[in-house]
């Protein structure tokens, strides 16, 4: 007999598990939590949310340098890092004690301590000497992801770094090269040279942003070119020599060897599904060839009653995919008849500027048969956009001409974070571009080019020349 029995259990507290709790708790069903380091997660701990934090510091450093551009004389600025850091280990704390309350006021009980099957229907859990057996009718893995690396460059936590510890550095490295030129590494690039650090980019693959539209990256790469940031795509990071302060990294670009000087190297070419040491394979489970835990649109493993959401089923990894999944097994644990649905989507890149997306791209759209059409808006046609000195980037909805459904959103632009939620909403709602151009949005807001694309894609956007 286990020493703790439930109706559910689940595996990660991340954002996937903690929010999947706590929607079991609410749904009525004894719900229990493990979780072996942090409560919140690769999200809250070295993820989403104190990546945002140092790139909204970073930001406003660089935002004090163009100050007199509004007449604003800033004399003496300095950067206490190690005080920044602090701030951003304090929001960290704070957001950390909210999930434990929520989980409180919920009924879920959480238990430290590192999971492993024993059965399908039974989970060891162990912190330090002390082990439990825990019985569940159901269990949810959401055990994340963890950084990939690249044999030439082990990480070693000092001259090769992740993400993680580029968020707890002790200082600002005067030199940055980053290997891989995905989301991450450009989010944390563009802060490193917020704050003053040398940064180069090397990319193996022809484009910045493997995988996305390739005009958002051309405008990206354009701001990136402004703030002093070296890119190289298709550059093959070889070898390293030297200490932290001190090395010499040969990339191969274009064909030819360079040698890259820099005082630490940050590789981010990626994420794998964390499975290590959860013994899946007692419970009858069986990763694919990437490691990842399959599962149907319900988020149902191969085994009755076992589940899997977030970054360990797959692509898109990230933290509002982790946790709609977790909120629908939670629902359909509690005997509620849903799956889950990927068509509205979004996601960020917390660049300067942002880059938020959802839906499909105009070809994604094309190849599967639509009549797609586009309407794009500039923000330099942006009454608000101006008065934040902010008018890089464009607006641009993705519509069917036959229809007017809206089908897609790619937006470069200031706050494109926030503006993605009304575009999220449009295709969740099936709306139409009509709906949108017929929608009064207040003045002078940003959410107004949310607006003028749409009527752009009708011909009668009121701020630009219709084309
Ligand atoms: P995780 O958050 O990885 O949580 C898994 C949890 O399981 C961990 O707490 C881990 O300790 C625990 N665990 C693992 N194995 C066991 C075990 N055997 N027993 C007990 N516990 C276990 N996403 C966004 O949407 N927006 C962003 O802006 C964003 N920024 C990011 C920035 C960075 C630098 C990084 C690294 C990621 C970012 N992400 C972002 C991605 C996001 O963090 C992940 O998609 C999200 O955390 C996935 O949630 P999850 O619940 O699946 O897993």
């Amino acid at each position: 007999m286990a020493d703790k029995q439930c109706d559910a259990l689940v595996i990660g507290a991340g954002p996937g598990g903690y929010v999947s709790a706590i929607r079991l708790g609410q749904l009525k069903q004894k719900t229990i939590l493990v979780e072996k380091a942090w409560i919140g997660g690769t999200c809250l701990h070295v993820g989403c949310i104190p990546s945002k934090a140092l790139i909204t510091a970073a930001k406003f450093h660089e935002k004090l340098k163009h100050a007199s551009d509004f007449g604003i004389n800033v004399q003496g600025v300095s950067i206490d890092f190690p005080k920044m850091v602090h701030w951003e280990r304090d929001i960290i704390e704070k957001f950390t004690g909210g999930i434990k309350q929520l989980l409180k006021g919920n009924s879920v009980e959480t238990v430290m301590g590192v999971a492993r099957f024993i059965s399908p229907n039974e989970v060891e859990v162990t912190n330090g000497n002390s082990t439990i057996t825990i019985a569940a009718k159901n269990i949810v893995i959401a055990t994340g992801s963890v950084p990939s690396g690249i044999p030439p460059f082990p990480f070693d936590g000092e001259r090769i770094i992740s993400s993680t510890e580029a968020l707890v550095l002790p200082e600002i490295p005067k030199r940055l090269l980053v290997i891989g030129g995905g989301y991450i590494g450009l989010e944390m690039g563009i802060m490193y040279a917020h704050l003053g650090s040398k940064v180069t980019v090397v990319e193996m693959m022809d484009q910045l942003l493997p995988g996305f539209d390739a005009e958002l990256v051309r405008t990206l790469a354009r701001s990136l070119r402004q703030k002093g940031i070296e890119c190289h795509v298709n550059a093959k990071a070889k070898t390293f020599s030297g200490t932290v302060g001190n090395l010499n990294v040969t990339v191969e670009v274009e064909g030819s060897d360079r040698i890259f000087e820099t005082d630490r190297v940050l590789v981010t070419v990626g994420r794998k599904p964390n499975t290590a040491g959860l013994d899946i394979e007692k419970a009858g489970l069986k990763t694919d060839a990437r490691g990842f835990v399959p599962v149907n649109n319900k988020c149902q493993t191969s085994v009755s009653g076992i589940y899997a959401i977030g970054d360990v089923v797959g692509n898109p990894m990230l933290a509002h995919k982790a946790s709609k999944e977790g909120e629908i097994v939670a629902e359909i644990i509690a005997g509620h008849n849903r799956v889950v649905d990927y068509l509205a989507m979004p996601a960020v890149i917390f660049t300067d500027p942002e880059i938020a997306t959802v839906g499909l791209s105009e070809s994604e759209a094309k190849e599967k048969g639509y009549n797609a059409g586009i309407g794009k808006f500039p923000f330099g046609a942006s009454a608000r956009a101006l008065t934040q000195g902010a008018t890089d980037g464009y607006m641009k909805v993705i519509f069917d001409r036959d229809s007017k459904q809206v089908l897609g959103f790619h937006i470069i632009g200031p706050d494109a974070s926030d503006l993605i939620g009304e575009a999220t909403l449009a295709i969740e709602m099936g709306s139409t571009v009509e709906d949108i151009s017929l929608t009064v949005h207040p003045h002078p807001t940003l959410t107004e080019t949310v607006m003028e694309a749409a009527k752009a894609a009708l011909g009668e956007a009121i701020h630009i020349v219709n084309r």
